[in-house]
């Protein structure tokens, strides 16, 4: 066993973080928020310069502008995107999708769509919920049939992030509806631009329009924009959320908000001491910093797993679990030792730590839906990890 990063990975983890730490610090972000450019949760300022740092391609082949990365190199960039509060679920979802067009796309799509997400033109959005399918995401009702050159699209999904900012969509579609529900799904690239395509805003409690409801009504789409084989879909996105799965940036973000609680903590005093000598909340910082850490552990166990081609669904499952509900726990320890001022936005002189805490108790509210919700994590660890019989 070995618990350690090599040279190489140290170093690429100080590009990284180097490049952050100029590019998006506290001035930066707020430019983006005064320019409007946070309203849809992402800045497309900073994810121009990320491309043209060649961040973007990550572990896609150097032949269409990758860095050839492994899974290890993935995971320490998400984390320190966590670590500098790059909340960007568009820009995530782009990464996804590239990485799935490298994979399955055929020649010419790999052309036609991989330079352009390199080169960070090009947005993506997943539709894959709909309003009868989200844990049981098989389920999907959204029709597909073919006729002639083309498929013609009816159907609803919801909770498609970026879909309002996007240039497609990642559409998982019915494409047999007499096969059994997992065998009878295909995935297309959907140009949002497509006649008969209504997208209507879904405003969330954590940032405003981050959300969309995409109806499609005889949207036709060219037979050439489905990926992979048809009726196969289910295991493309399968692999596709096994890419999602590299998902540090969590560990990232705990430990940030930790440091600066603690930093907080010694600053602030209350009846003339120091918070950070009062016992109850050294214990409570402890209990938390104890827990992130086994978290960040279980995620690099995901990682390890990936890195040497195995399927690491029930690490990876343990990892959102325990990533997504210690956000929410670091986040209320937060608001009980802010107090009152724990509410107030950044951009008042009252508010303390940047207004973090604020925006981070609204945020993690999702945290334990999106990508799988808690009881489904659960449930996958019950069944695959302790071989319990189904419930
Ligand atoms: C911020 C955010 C961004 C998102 N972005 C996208 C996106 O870009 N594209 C996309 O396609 N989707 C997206 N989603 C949707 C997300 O994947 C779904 O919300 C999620 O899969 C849960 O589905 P649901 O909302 O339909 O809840 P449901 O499946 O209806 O579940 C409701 C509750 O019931 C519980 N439950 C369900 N089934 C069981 C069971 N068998 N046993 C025990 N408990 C159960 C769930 O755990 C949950 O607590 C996003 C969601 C959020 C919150």
């Amino acid at each position: 066993m070995r618990f350690k990063f090599t040279e190489q990975q140290d170093a690429l983890r100080r590009e990284v973080k180097d490049f952050l730490e100029k590019e998006w610090d506290e001035e930066a972000q707020l430019r983006a928020e005064e320019a409007g450019e946070l309203a849809s949760g992402h800045s497309p300022t900073l994810h121009q310069k990320v491309a043209s740092k060649g961040l973007v391609a990550l572990n896609w082949p150097t032949e269409y502008g990758g860095r050839g990365w492994t899974p290890i190199e993935m995971a320490i960039f998400a984390e320190e995107l966590g670590y500098h509060k790059v909340l960007d679920g568009v820009y995530r979802n782009t990464m996804i999708i590239g990485n799935s067009i490298c994979h399955f796309g055929t020649d010419e799509q790999k052309k036609k769509y991989l330079p352009d997400i390199a080169a960070g033109k090009t947005l993506f959005s997943i539709g894959y919920t709909e309003p009868n399918a989200g844990s049981d995401l098989a389920s999907l009702e959204t029709r597909a049939a073919e006729d002639g050159d083309e498929y013609v699209i009816n159907g609803v999904k919801v909770f498609n992030t970026g879909g309002h900012i996007a240039s497609y969509c990642w559409l998982a579609t019915r494409t047999d509806p007499d096969a059994p529900k997992h065998r009878g799904i295909s995935v297309f690239i959907v140009d949002l631009k497509s006649p008969g395509i209504t997208i209507r805003p879904l405003h969330n409690v954590a940032d405003g329009h981050g959300q969309n409801e995409l109806v499609f009504q005889d949207v036709r789409v060219p037979k050439e924009n489905m990926v992979g084989e048809k009726n196969r879909g289910w295991y493309l996105m399968a692999k596709a959320l096994d890419i999602e799965r590299i998902r540090t940036s969590p560990s990232g973000r705990h430990q940030r908000v930790l440091e600066m609680l603690i930093e907080y903590c010694k600053e602030t005093k209350r009846n003339g001491i120091p918070l950070i000598k009062d016992p109850l909340v050294r214990q409570q910082i402890v209990q938390l910093y104890t827990e992130a850490k086994a978290a960040r552990l279980i995620s690099y166990k995901v990682i390890y797993q990936q890195s040497k081609g195995e399927i690491p669904d029930v690490p990876a499952s343990m990892a959102k679990l325990s990533g997504s509900e210690l956000s929410q726990k670091i986040a209320h320890l937060g608001m009980q030792l802010l107090g009152p001022r724990s509410i107030i936005h950044g951009s008042s002189k009252w508010s303390a730590m940047n207004g973090e805490l604020e925006h981070m108790v609204r945020e993690t509210i999702t945290y334990t839906i999106s990508a799988g919700a808690s009881e489904i994590q659960r449930m996958v660890i019950a069944g695959r990890g302790l071989g319990l019989p189904r419930g």
